[in-house]
Formats: C-alpha cells, sequence, structure tokens
C-alpha cells in the first residue's frame, strides 16, 4: 500500500445539527475548526453534510490531531479523493489496496444518480483489487483485516478510507454559552473545565492565589493549566484573584474549624461577580461528592448559598480514578501533578467542619467586612487571555 492521502474529511454529529438551529450550529463548528487550524495552510470546503479539508501540504499529522480536539467533531478520516469514475476508483484502491491479508470494501453512494446499487460497486473494486493482486489478497467480509470504505459523494468525488479515528464529540464550543470555571492547581478542576467546554460552554477561569504563600510556579502551574483547556476552547480568559487578605482576614476573625467553609463562600461570591460582569450564565466547579471534608452535601449547600446564579459540578459522581483517566487523556496531568501549593492548603485547619450549617457561616462571617474584602480583591484582579 502506497498513498498519500490528499484530504481529511471531518464528520459531526447529526442530531444536534437537524432542526432551526442547525445553520447556527454548523456556523459556529466551522468557526472553530478555522480557530484551530488557524496557523496552518490549508483549503476548507464543505458539501452534504460533511467537511473536507485540502491542500494542506505536510501538515496532516498535525491538522488531524487540532481536529479531534474540536468538539462537535464525531469522526475524521485520512482519505484520497478521487473524480466518481469507475477506471479512477479503480486505480484508487489498488493503491490503497493493502499488500496481503483478508479485506473486504464497503462502498456508501450517496450520489443516487450514479448507475450501480453500493453493493454492485463494491464487488466490482474487490473483483479489481483480486485481479491485480494475485493470490496474497483474500476477501471476507466477516473477518477482514482492512476494510477499504469508499464513499460515493453528490459532489461528484469518491472518497477512500480506512480509519475513522474519533473526535472529542460533544457540542461546538460557545453553543452552550459562557461559564466561570474555578480553577486551582490540582486535577479535578482542569478536568470538569473540560466536560463543561465539551457540552458547548466557553470557559473561562477565575484563580484564587495566596502571594506570598503560593509561588509563581504555583501561577504558572495554573496557566499551563489554562493552556491544555485552550486548545480544545480556543482560549480562556484566566482571572487571577489576590486572596492573602481576604485568608488573613477569615483567620484572624473567625473559628478556625470554618476556615474553608468561609473561603470557599468567598471564592463563590467573587467568581459569581467575575462571571456577571463577563457574561457568564454558570459557575463550574471540580468538585466531586464526598471527596474531601469541604465536599459534603452540607458544605456545598453552605458556599452555594451565597451566589444564586446555577454552579456546575459535573465531577460530582465521578471517582478520583475516573477524574485521572480523563485529566491524563487530555494532558493536564502531568501538570496538576507538579508539586506546588494551593491557596486552600495555606492556613488548613486541623479539624475542618465536614458538616456546616448556613445559619453558623453567616454567624462567623458576621465580623468581617464582606463587601469590602470582595471589592479590593476585584480590584486588584489581573485578567490574561491564555492561548494554547
Ligand atoms: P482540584 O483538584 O480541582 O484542586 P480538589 O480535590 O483539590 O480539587 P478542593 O481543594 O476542595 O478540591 O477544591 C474544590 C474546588 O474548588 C476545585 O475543584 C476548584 O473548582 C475550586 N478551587 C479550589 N481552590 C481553588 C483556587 N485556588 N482557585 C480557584 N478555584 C479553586
Ligand atoms: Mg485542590
Amino acid at each position: 500500500m502506497s498513498v498519500e492521502y490528499n484530504c481529511i474529511l471531518i464528520r459531526f454529529g447529526e442530531i444536534f445539527l437537524k432542526g432551526h438551529n442547525k445553520k447556527y450550529f454548523e456556523d459556529l463548528l466551522i468557526n472553530n475548526i478555522k480557530n484551530a487550524l488557524k496557523p496552518l495552510d490549508y483549503v476548507f470546503n464543505r458539501s452534504q453534510g460533511r467537511y473536507y479539508i485540502e491542500e494542506f501540504g505536510l501538515n496532516a499529522g498535525e491538522i488531524v490531531s487540532r481536529l479531534t480536539k474540536v468538539f462537535g467533531i464525531h469522526s475524521v478520516s485520512n482519505a484520497l479523493k478521487v473524480k466518481t469514475d469507475p477506471e479512477t476508483v479503480f486505480d484508487a484502491a489498488r493503491k490503497m489496496a493493502p499488500s496481503e491479508g483478508k479485506f473486504r470494501v464497503t462502498v456508501k453512494r450517496a450520489d443516487k444518480r450514479l448507475p450501480f446499487t453500493s453493493a454492485e460497486m463494491a464487488a466490482k473494486i474487490g473483483g479489481e483489487l483480486l485481479k491485480a493482486s494475485g493470490a496474497r489478497l483474500k476477501v471476507d467480509l466477516f473477518d477482514y483485516d482492512f476494510d477499504l470504505n469508499v464513499d460515493m459523494r453528490d459532489n461528484g468525488y469518491s472518497y477512500l478510507f480506512y480509519d475513522k479515528i474519533p473526535g472529542a464529540g460533544g457540542l461546538p464550543v460557545g453553543c452552550s454559552g459562557n461559564g466561570m470555571l474555578l480553577l486551582s492547581g490540582g486535577i479535578d478542576s482542569p478536568v470538569a473545565g473540560w466536560l463543561m467546554a465539551k457540552r458547548g460552554v466557553r470557559v473561562n477561569a477565575v484563580h484564587f492565589h495566596s502571594f506570598p504563600y503560593t509561588s509563581e510556579l504555583a501561577l504558572q502551574k495554573v496557566k499551563d493549566l489554562a493552556a491544555k483547556l485552550a486548545k480544545y476552547t480556543g482560549g480562556v480568559k484566566l482571572f487571577i484573584v489576590p486572596f492573602t487578605d481576604i485568608q488573613y482576614a477569615i483567620h484572624e476573625k473567625c473559628p478556625e474549624s470554618f476556615m474553608i467553609t468561609i473561603m470557599r463562600r468567598f471564592m463563590m461570591r467573587i467568581a459569581e461577580k467575575l462571571a456577571k460582569h463577563s457574561d457568564c450564565g454558570a459557575i463550574i466547579t471540580g468538585e466531586s461528592l464526598g471527596q474531601v471534608a469541604s465536599q459534603t452535601m452540607q458544605s456545598m449547600n453552605v458556599t452555594n448559598s451565597v451566589v444564586s446564579m446555577p454552579v456546575f459540578r459535573p465531577l460530582i459522581g465521578f471517582d478520583k480514578e475516573e477524574i485521572i483517566a480523563i485529566s491524563k487523556k487530555i494532558d493536564a496531568f502531568d501538570i496538576s501533578i507538579r508539586p506546588y501549593e494551593d491557596c486552600c492548603t495555606v492556613f488548613l485547619p486541623k479539624n475542618p467542619v465536614i458538616r456546616p450549617k448556613i445559619s453558623e457561616a453567616i454567624e462567623y462571617e458576621y465580623p468581617l467586612d464582606v463587601d469590602a474584602l470582595i471589592d479590593a480583591a476585584i480590584k486588584n484582579t489581573v485578567t490574561e487571555y491564555i492561548t494554547e
């Protein structure tokens, strides 16, 4: 088999493209594809519910790798595109054919004007390959090593390919609106952001840092994680919020066991304010039920109660192993395990409350000037747009 593929075929989830939103979804998906391929040379074509990338020179590998990170794409294939004329198709099939082994040919004739059925054409192509190969090739429709696919589309071209490389699935980023992810340097929150991006949410992120208790390297880690997310979303607007003064105030004026609970309430309030400013409809966190003391139902109730925006917790029912598997898949894991401290480890209480009550939190926050602390933190927030 010696062949130079001249086309990359893109298939997208048909289901969400039905109905009156079809044009909106497609425009968004095409825009996201073009964004992902921006630095590369190529030509984009579309026809009959498929997209084609052509004239890409030596960039096929890079293009496929980028396409498989665009949400909304179902699968991609490296293909050989030829004119739909029997001799030309036979010739292309001979170029694509393996030198030995068991094979089958699957023809899809989308162009119904062609004067043969899919099965007839598959048999003809199979016959040509057998003729050309001597005894080294065998047809086996069920137990085969190679399945040569031939898609005959109604644009007058046929596309020959073997593999369907799975895409990222999901919905085009942006179609579900904007979300504000609480992004720590841990394993969970980048995965939570990725899962929501997969459902079409354009992810903004907020990170709380406790300089000088947390270092520049800890902050760099968060930016590197945001850059991994950006590979899937096109870019992440990152808000970096100084948190030390708030932590000092809580440490000084509130009971130690409520340190984390009250800290979280501040994080949520600040996240909601920033979210409203940047047109976000939801807050996203990496919490998973029961993982630590601050992730009990009661704790989440107490932290939720300071905001009115929906809080998405896509990992709520995930085990750590499941989260780690996704973290590795999106190439975030090695960054997440870099050993830098998080703001939550500063002033960590020995015995955090596991079942806090809203009334207790309100009472213990009473000595704090909540609004002034929040305003100061937001005033000193730095915004960065992170790209891959
Ligand atoms: P992660 O692995 O995401 O850090 P975790 O298991 O360490 O999660 P916690 O430390 O309890 O859990 O944090 C729960 C969630 O709170 C995180 O998933 C994240 O969404 C948010 N969070 C925690 N620390 C920060 C921070 N410094 N900045 C922004 N968000 C944070
Ligand atoms: Mg953490």
